[in-house]
Formats: C-alpha cells, structure tokens, sequence
C-alpha cells in the first residue's frame, strides 16, 4: 500500500468539507491539507443540490433566539441546544463570508439587500438563495477557492474505506481507495474530519446524491464512535414521480410550499386541513411527508402513486421566475409546473442522526473531527429546510479552524497497518468470485427499508427489518462481482451497499428504541411524543454487538412547555 503523509486529512468535498479545508488554510497556509472525494471535486455530493437556500438572521424582526427556537421546535426538542445555538449564532458570518470572502453571490432585492424567502416552519423570512439553484452557486465558488490554494491537495475519485487507528486507538488518518486504479493508500495525518455527509441511499426512493451510501457513519461505526438519533430520517414530501425512471424521489424544492403552493389528493381536496389546518402546506416536512404517504395509503393518491403539487394559481411568470430550476426539471419530463400540477411523492432526503460531536466538531476519538450530515444532534428530529447547507459550512468552518489550531506541535501517529492490509482484503473480497444477486440485493434492502423503517414504523415492521437486513447482510458477503479492482462499478457498489447496509442496522435499532412518536420518527404502535423525559438515542459496538441506549436530552437554552402547542410556548434560558 502507498502511504502519505499530511497535517490535515478531510474525507468529504460537500460543504462542510470545502469550508473545513478553506479555513485550516487561511488559518495556516503552509498545513499540508487531504481532501478526499468519492466523485470530481465541487461536482459530488449534497452542497451541489440545494436549492431552496440557506438560513441566517440577517435582519429584524428575525432574531437568533428565533432560529434557535425554530429549529428546536421543528428538532422535537431533542437537538443538542448547545450545537444549535452555534448553528444559529455562526450561520450570519458564515453566510457574509460566503459572499465577500469566496464570491458567492446571492439574490438581492430591489433595495440592494440580500433576499430572505419564508420556508416551512421558520416564522420569520429567513432563507437566502441563489434563484432555486443555491447549491451550484456555493459549490463553484467553494472549490475554486479550493483549487487555487496550493497546499490543499484534492484525492478525487478516491474512496475512504476505513479510519486509520493507532494502538491507542488515536485517529492517524484513513485508508482510502483510488477507485481509477484500484490502488489502496494510507493517508497519516494529525488530524482527520468526517465529511461525507450521511446519505440514506438505502431506501427505495431517495433525494440525495447516489455517490452518497453514508460511509461515513460505517467507518465511525467501524471505529467503535457512539452515533445519536439515527431512527431520525428525513423523508421531504415533494420528490418527483416519473414512473419508470430514476429521477423518481428528486426534489421540488421547499419554496414551492412556502411561496404558497397547494398539495392535493386524487379528490381535489387540499388535504393538509386534515393533518395541520393552522399551516397547511407550510407546515414541517415531516408532518407533510406523513400526510402525503397517508392519503396515497388510504386510497386518495394519483394515478401514479403521489399526490399533486399545484402552483400555477401564483401566476405561470411568477413561477418561471422565482423557479426557474424546478420548472426545467419538470419539463424535462413533460410536466409544466408553471401551468398546472405535478405529480410527487415522500423521498428519502436527510440523515438528522449522526456521529456524536461537541460544538468544536471534535469526536470521542483523539484527532478525529466531524462536521456535516455525518454529524448529529443539530437537528433533533426533524432538520429544518435551510439549515442542511448552513450547519455543513458552518461547522465545516469550525473544524477547520479548530484542526489547524490543534494540529500545532500535535505528533504524527503510527496507524496500526496490520488493521489497515485486513479491512482492504476484506473489501476486495467479492472481486473475481462468481455469483452475481448483488442488485437484487440492493433492491430488497431498499424495500424492506421503505415498507418497515420508513415514514411509518411499528415494533412487528422493524423486527422484520432488522432479520431482513441480517439476512441480506450474510448473503452480500458471498456475493461476487466481475472485473478486478480498478475502475469497477459494481465493485463499488458491493461496497456502498456495505456501509448502507451498516446504517440500516443502525436505524432499525434506535427506531425500536424510541418508543414514541416524534419528528420524523412515527412508531404506529406509540403514536404520540412520549411523557417522561426527552432523549437522543445512541447506538455503538460492543465487539461484534450493537448495542443502543438513551441519553437525556440537556436543556441549556429552551424548554418546551408541555400544555402549549404554538410556537410563543416556549422559555429562552440565557
Ligand atoms: C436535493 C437536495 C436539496 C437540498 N436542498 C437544501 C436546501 O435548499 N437548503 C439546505 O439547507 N439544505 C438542503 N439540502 C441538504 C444539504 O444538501 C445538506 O445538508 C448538506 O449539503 C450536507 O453537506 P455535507 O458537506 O455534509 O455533505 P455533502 O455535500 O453531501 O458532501 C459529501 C461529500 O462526501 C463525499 N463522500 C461520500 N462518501 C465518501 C467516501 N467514502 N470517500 C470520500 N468521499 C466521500 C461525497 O462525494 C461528497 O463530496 C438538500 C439536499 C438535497 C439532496
């Protein structure tokens, strides 16, 4: 195996990890900084996708104390406050410096200010975006920025397979695999950030990009890391429905709702009255996504299995303005979305769930970091739109700031390479035996996903997935794909559909230990919020064993108040 030596390693090119690499180098120009990424640099992952945009308080009325109010209340309070509170209170900064510092712009109104746009459940017009393309804009002008820093190496098309552990069990770095050669290489470095955004690729129809198969949840797994909240999946309710193809489960965007757009079943009915009459479709994700899933149960979905979402009453020149990238999508498939209504459907969007970090992005692992949708505890139960991309650059800042300072006079550690030459002739396994279930394995994994740990669960549903998920497990390991090493899909593939297959175990444990219904977590079988105290759940190894517990829930900033359902209910602590 090949071996390098760095100061910085960062596994993950989204958002977090771009700004994690931009501020290690403004911090200390001559740190030899690793970015490795699955895909081509600024064209893989989640930061590219946004579209809606991006949440900061810029302007009264807004206040911090709102954004961190909203987002507990959408989070079912079970968010880890202190980690919001610095979501909340970073978010404007980092959003400034976005555009002043990196040349992102964004929309402006006709006085010449940033243009804040309302998103479902924020109670003030939060949400900054580039058209309904936000994303692209970050991601260009986040990895040219990357580009033209000469110390900060890009290891593209290379795939982190495993954390590189000394005989302490101290972070030293990763061992990752050149997915063009076939090659695998150590990376040492001093100090090692998880970037690699989760991604709940293991349900039959999902939003996030398919590079995505949360590896880095397997890997902090794999490293014995306690992981919270992972039965919290975000499913968004307005993925499109084109039967027969692939593009089935990507996005409309959030604005749609909140610009005043209607969903309706197969009887016209605008159907949030039933589920949340105060604020119809602005009401959260998870409680649209629910409602949407339950009308196409009960009978009242379209033709194709969705329901309809209609903007055209805003004016067909409206939305080709303020949506210009929703309604080319939707041309692309024939539909017209300034025109009428659009068939879509729940979609697998969003791990809220993720390694266990402190508000400096540091883990229980010495030199090891996490930032973005690898980490947990900001969203609680249910992530608010606009603050995906806000929590990935402002925690990605974070850790690269805090890296840099902590890599001063920190040792190079010795990986425990006997480790390392076991995890990568165990991945290379399936190579060159013959069987080939592999794709019908992941179709089933991808079921059994979506029928019993989906958007509606129940103790009997669960217990079937997890022995479904066992069973898949065990047949994976005999599976063989053809080709050798080098530039092999397939390959790739078996070995995403590993660590999926890791953080489906991990999902179906901590939704049976959570016996209530919250967020985007609805147990059928307790279906209210429970009455005793709040609690993340928390899952790790023991051995070969995962085992799962409950954390209570430190409420150091706001408490909810248990009589009051409205959004006033609830205390600012100081
Ligand atoms: C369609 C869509 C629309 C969205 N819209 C919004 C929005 O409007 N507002 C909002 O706030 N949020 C939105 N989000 C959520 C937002 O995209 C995420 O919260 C955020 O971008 C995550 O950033 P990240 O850096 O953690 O991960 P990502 O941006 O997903 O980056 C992960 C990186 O890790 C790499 N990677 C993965 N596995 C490996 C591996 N094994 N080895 C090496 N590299 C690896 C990937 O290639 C990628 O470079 C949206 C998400 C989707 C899917």
């Amino acid at each position: 195996m090949d071996e390098l030596d760095l100061d910085l390693l960062i596994l993950g090119a989204g958002g977090a990890g771009l700004c994690a690499a931009l501020h290690a180098a403004a911090a200390s120009p001559s740190l030899r900084i690793g970015v490795v990424v699955k895909g081509l640099l600024g064209r893989a992952g989640c930061t590219r996708m946004v579209q809606g945009g991006y949440n900061a308080v810029l302007t009264e009325p807004d206040s911090l104390e709102a954004h961190l109010l909203d987002t507990l209340k959408g989070g079912g309070f079970i968010n880890d406050q202190e980690l919001v509170w610095t979501l909340v209170t970073e978010a404007p900064g980092r959003l400034l410096e976005l555009e002043s510092r990196y040349g992102c712009l964004f929309d402006r109104t006709s006085e010449g200010r940033i243009h804040q746009k309302p998103f479902a459940g924020q109670t003030h017009d939060r949400t900054v975006h580039k058209g309904d393309l936000t994303g692209i804009e970050i991601m260009n002008r986040l990895s040219e920025q990357v580009a033209a820093r000469p110390h900060v190496t890009a290891f593209e098309e290379c795939r982190a397979m495993e954390l590189a552990l000394d005989a302490d069990g101290r972070c030293a770095g990763a061992l990752v695999l050149d997915q063009r050669s076939g090659r695998f290489l150590v990376l040492r470095a001093r100090a090692t950030l998880l970037a690699m955004g989760g991604g709940p690729t293991m349900y039959r129809i999902f939003a996030c990009s398919a590079d995505k198969a949360a590896d880095g949840i397997a890997l902090a797994w794999r490293a014995g890391l306690a992981l919270r909240d992972m039965e919290m999946i975000q499913f968004h309710p307005t993925g499109l429905v084109i039967p027969g193809s692939l593009m089935t489960g990507a996005l409309l965007e959030e604005g749609l709702r909140g610009a005043g757009g209607h969903l309706r079943n197969r009887l016209d009915e605008r159907f949030m009255a039933r589920y949340d009459p105060q604020r119809m479709e602005r009401s959260t994700r998870d409680l649209v996504a629910r409602a949407s899933f339950l009308e196409i149960q009960a009978g009242r979905g379209t033709p194709n299995g969705g329901v309809w979402i209609d903007v055209s009453h805003l004016g067909a020149d409206v939305v080709e303005r303020s949506f210009r990238g929703m309604v080319r999508r939707c041309r692309d498939f024939g539909r017209d979305l300034a025109c009428g209504p659009v068939e879509v459907g729940p979609t697998a969007h969003f791990m809220m769930g993720g390694v266990v970090i402190d508000p400096t992005c540091r883990t229980a692992i010495e030199g090891l970091f996490a930032a973005g949708e690898d980490a947990g505890g900001i969203h609680g139960a249910n992530r608010l739109g606009g603050n995906g991309v806000a929590d990935s650059t402002v925690f990605g800042g974070i850790a690269g700031d805090v890296m840099a300072e902590y890599v001063v006079g920190a040792p190079v550690r010795r990986p425990d390479t006997g480790a390392l030459e076991r995890a990568a002739r165990d991945a290379q396994k399936p190579l060159g035996r013959s069987g080939g279930e592999l794709y019908a394995l992941q179709g089933r994994l991808r079921d059994v996903m979506w029928e019993h740990a989906g958007l509606i669960r129940d103790a009997g549903g669960l217990a079937a997935a997890d022995l479904a998920v066992v069973e898949i497990e065990r047949k994976l390991d005999g599976v063989g794909v053809p080709g050798g090493p080098a530039l092999n899909l397939a390959w790739q593939d078996w070995l995403n559909m590993r660590s999926q297959l890791t953080a489906a175990r991990l999902i179906i444990a901590s939704a049976l230990e959570r016996t209530e219904s919250r967020g985007a977590h609805w147990r059928d079988d307790f279906p209210a919020p429970g009455r005793g105290a709040l609690y993340s759940v928390r899952a790790s190894r023991r051995g070969d064993d995962l085992i799962v517990w409950r954390e209570p829930v430190a409420l150091t900033r706001a408490r909810p108040q248990p009589a009051a359902p409205t959004p006033e209910a609830v205390e600012i602590g100081d």
